[in-house]
């Protein structure tokens, strides 16, 4: 298969596990039951996850999935991002976002971003400057009287990679760049009641391969091995390897990892408390004339 193709593959597979999602939303007690089925529907599929499924629950903008303790149930007062990453052979081709309003109350601030995001979409082709990109979508979200996220941004996409050059900012940046042809890209717009503004939350669950160190502890060493092997880069999350091990020695080991940088990690990132975020993304190759969405 062509480089194009693989991301196309693994495009059309976020698409159906986007879709397959909200059936199995509606199905689940629990978050974790649910994103573990949306996970294995897409190794079903023929992908691979290219981040845990995000799961980010009302002033959550971001980065909150299921841990393998987690008992958080859905409820009729939360409002849900559902962000979902597929990659085949390592090529990260589906990056896909839908907002699951399960309050019947918010269904204004769900089409805020999925309108901001069509926009967006109308708008990409070679050339156009990303900064325009995202005047439009803060008027959008303004005009609807919501706030862009303005800390959080769409991106490029690459092989094992989930953010690269070019940055597709949801306001207007001082900086200029433009759209090239072929560029894979997601757009994400995020529309918050709140300050528009995340910080970082101290629950975390997804991690990533940052560099090698040495290191005497074996389980580190075999916790190190393994991410490189199977995730490389990508963000993984710790529910999906602590299972075969000793949890007591995994804990201690990924602590390890993490303080000395060998390993990255993504906690939650939140707008402030009693807010609410919405989300829309979708995946595109950049054309001439327009672009071909691929997560359609
Ligand atoms: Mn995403
Ligand atoms: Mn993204």
């Amino acid at each position: 298969m062509e480089e194009e193709e693989k991301y196309i593959k693994a495009g059309k597979i976020a698409s159906k596990a986007r879709e397959k999602s909200r059936e199995i939303i509606s199905k689940s007690t629990t978050y974790l039951e649910a994103a573990e089925k949306i996970e294995a529907y897409i190794e079903k599929e023929g992908g691979k996850p290219a981040f845990p499924v995000n799961l980010s629950v009302n002033n959550e903008a971001a980065h909150y999935t299921p841990n393998q303790e987690s008992k958080r149930e859905f409820k009729n007062d939360q409002v849900i991002k559902i962000d979902i990453g597929v990659h085949v052979d390592g090529y990260v081709g589906g990056d896909t976002a839908y907002t699951l309003d399960l309050t019947g109350e918010n269904e204004d601030i769900v089409k805020a971003s999925e309108e901001a995001l069509q926009n967006a979409l109308s708008m990409v082709k070679v050339g156009v400057e990303t900064r325009e990109i995202g005047k439009e979508i803060r008027e959008t979200i303004e005009s609807k009287g919501y706030k862009p996220v303005r800390n959080l941004t769409g991106h490029g996409l690459g092989r094992w990679k989930t953010h690269m050059p070019p940055t597709i900012p949801n306001i207007e940046i001082d900086k200029k760049e433009k759209l090239d042809e072929g560029q894979i890209i997601a757009i994400e717009p995020f529309a918050s009641t709140g300050k528009g503004m995340v910080k970082r939350g101290t629950y975390e669950e997804i991690y990533a391969y940052e560099r090698k160190i040495g290191t005497r502890n074996r389980v580190a060493r075999k916790i190190l091995e393994h991410i490189e092997k199977e995730y490389k880069t990508l963000p993984f999350a710790k529910r999906w390897i602590s299972k075969d091990f000793n949890q007591l020695k995994f804990n201690f080991a990924l602590n390890q990892l993490i303080q000395q940088d060998s390993l990255i990690s993504y906690p939650v990132l939140k707008d402030v408390a009693g807010s609410i975020v919405s989300q829309a993304e979708q995946t595109v190759i950049v054309e001439k004339d327009g672009c071909k969405v691929i997560t359609e």
